[in-house]
């Protein structure tokens, strides 16, 4: 499934074909992915220039005068930026095109993807209830700290709720966990301050860092210009169970937290 860092080298890879140009026409294929494609979508994108690419969680926001084109790439969804003449495929479900000869297209087999329609100034209710960005300086550890407090849920579980984070999967769970030293199964409320900031700290860099390698290697998903991310190669805990610790060497631990197979150190992550 692609994460944030994909969808944010997505976004960087769109900006520069999308931001400033007009929409000349839309073409949908099917008239649902996950959910009915918006009719605003085909009814008011065309016409419109698109201002900016903006990523807010995993969704994507084309930004126009008449409101913003909410995309969710879903578990096997990308978005290629294509010259228009370009022979469609299977699974291509939806054209953008654009006054450059270009288009932007969706294509998502799986079809767990979306296509909505924000208005403008409006909030969509998607969005609504979603916890601050990882990268934003609003995130830190004294925000960790303060909603944490009481809460006696895993950390792991803690730091995956989208309402108090947005954009931490698993994979940069564990990593982020296991570069502050932090188990997993610790009580969220029984973090001190000094060690969310380390966690704190550990996503934003961990976040950064795959962001500027394109992501996790994942079988479906291709950057905007066909290159594959190669950061799965340099995890530390993420589906290493049973692997030696890579700073004591020790075995990690594998077990199901909340659902989500977990690796840890025992002896590191405490
Ligand atoms: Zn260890």
């Amino acid at each position: 499934m692609p994460e944030l860092p994909e969808v944010e080298t997505t976004r960087r890879g769109l900006a520069p074909h999308l931001e400033g140009r007009r929409v000349t026409s839309v073409t949908l294929r099917r008239a649902d992915l996950r959910w009915p494609i918006a009719p605003e979508v085909a009814d008011l994108l065309p016409g419109q220039r698109i201002e900016a690419v903006r990523r807010r969680a995993k969704y994507l926001l084309l930004d126009t005068h008449a409101g913003s084109a909410l995309l969710h790439l879903g578990m096997t969804g990308s978005l290629r930026v294509l010259a228009a003449d370009t022979p469609v495929k299977l699974h291509d479900h939806v054209d953008v095109a654009l006054d450059s000869g270009q288009v932007m297209r969706f294509n998502d087999p799986r079809r767990f993807g979306c296509l909505l329609w924000q208005p403008a100034g409006e909030i969509h209710p998607l969005l609504e209830a979603l916890g601050p960005e990882p990268l934003s300086p609003e995130f830190d550890g004294e925000y960790l700290f303060a909603r944490s407090r009481g809460r006696t849920a895993p950390v792991k579980s803690f730091l995956m709720d989208q309402r108090i984070v947005v954009g931490v999967g698993n994979i940069y769970a564990a990593e982020s966990l296991f570069r502050a030293g932090i188990s997993p199964l610790r009580a969220a409320g029984k973090v001190a301050r000094e060690r969310y900031q380390s966690l704190a700290l550990a996503v934003k860099e961990i976040l950064d860092y795959a962001i500027t390698r394109g992501g996790t290697t994942l079988r479906d998903f291709i950057s905007p210009d066909g290159a594959p991310g190669y950061f799965e190669q340099e995890l530390a805990a993420y589906g290493r169970g049973g692997q030696p610790c890579p700073r004591c060497g020790r075995p990690l631990k594998q077990r199901s937290i909340g659902q989500r197979a977990s690796v840890w150190c025992g002896h590191c992550q405490r």
